[in-house]
């Protein structure tokens, strides 16, 4: 069996689109023809390098998505063919199988993680897949992968956001927007978005943002003080992935509680500074790895959120691509304009 993919052959330069050759099932593993895949930074900073050296190239990429299961490898059991299902990096329930290796037309190995989604059909491990109702459409399943899972569990488990707090949003990507989604879901009373660039503020204000700070041009400490009438916020999220941001979102947690949470990515050996005084002070700070979620738990109820009109995944998405234009879709990224961008492997679909 053939599929295409993109596979990244040196950092810094564009994807291949090639065509490989799928290995049979191992134990714990699954094939799924996948529908749409996500694309989000960690993606850039794969093809830019900026984890480190990487001494799996040739390889492929892409860790969230949503497609159809094809077929189960031995000791399956979580889902069987025909299945809908969510792809994603989160570790969850199930065997947690091998890496996969395709193959080049030519015999040449390409490698793979436990997941890959810029691809049609993927081998990927049990505990990275989750089944989910064939009532929500593989174009919105595909954001529950990554950025909705990450950026709705800070709020919702990592931070466990009370009604009527207050909270600042520092970067609106993939992950701010769905932290803003579920800080509004989970009725915060003032949601202060920050980024720098106009229609992301604009974006988020669509989707509940009560205050907006464009950070280029206004100074984001002194006005989030300002709406908060001196006091700074209960929660900081920071899904900007700059250090600068970061000591920023730190500052504006408020003393007694305030908590902040760093969920950006820094490229590889960047550093933070913050004034030990401020934790004296009684505020907080964490990390989160993709916000404490638990894919089996917390995907399904999601799609419960949804199927009920409470979650607006849809104005999430605001561009798609076909498989064949990876590159075009990495450059936008980089770029910064886009809000949620998605791969289609069905070229009919882009
Ligand atoms: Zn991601």
């Amino acid at each position: 069996m053939k599929t295409k993919a993109a596979v990244l052959y040196d950092l810094n330069k564009p994807l291949a689109i090639e065509e490989l050759s799928v290995p049979e099932l191992k134990e714990g593993q699954v094939l799924v023809k996948v529908a749409f895949s996500g694309i989000c930074h960690s993606q850039l900073n794969e093809v830019k390098g900026k984890k480190g050296p990487d001494k799996f190239l040739p390889h492929t990429l892409g860790h969230e998505g949503s497609g159809i299961v094809q077929a189960t490898g031995p000791g399956v059991t979580k889902v069987k063919a025909g299945d809908h299902v969510v792809l994603t990096w989160i570790k969850g329930d199930g065997m947690d199988a091998p890496a996969s290796e395709y193959k080049r037309t030519d015999g040449k190995k390409v490698n793979s993680g436990a997941i890959s989604t810029f691809m049609e059909y993927a081998v990927i491990s049990e505990n990275r897949v989750v089944r989910v109702s064939e009532k929500i459409t593989f174009k919105e399943a595909a954001l529950l992968g990554c950025a909705i899972p990450t950026g709705m569990g800070i709020v919702m488990n990592t931070a466990k956001l009370r009604k009527d707090s207050s909270v600042a949003i520092f970067g609106l990507g993939g992950i701010g927007l769905s932290a803003l989604l579920a800080a509004e879901l989970m009725q915060a009373a003032v949601i202060i978005a920050i980024d720098i660039k106009d229609e992301k503020l604009e974006q988020a204000r669509s989707l509940g943002a009560t205050h907006t700070i464009n950070a280029e041009r206004q100074d984001s400490l002194a006005d989030i003080f300002e709406i908060t009438k001196g006091t700074g916020v209960d929660y900081a999220i920071e899904a900007a992935g700059l250090p600068r941001t970061m000591e920023t979102a730190f500052k504006a947690a408020r003393n007694n509680g305030g908590l902040c949470v760093l969920a950006g990515n820094l490229a590889h050996g960047e550093r933070i500074s913050i004034d030990p005084f401020d934790l004296i002070k009684g505020k907080r700070i964490v990390g989160t790895w993709g916000g404490e979620t638990q894919p089996d738990r917390d995907i399904p109820k999601y799609v419960d959120l949804y199927l009920a009109g409470r979650l607006k995944l849809g104005r999430l998405i605001t561009h798609t691509y076909a498989l064949d234009n990876v590159n075009e879709a990495l450059q936008k990224l980089e770029e910064g304009n886009v809000g949620r961008a998605l791969i289609s492997m069905d070229s009919g679909n882009s």
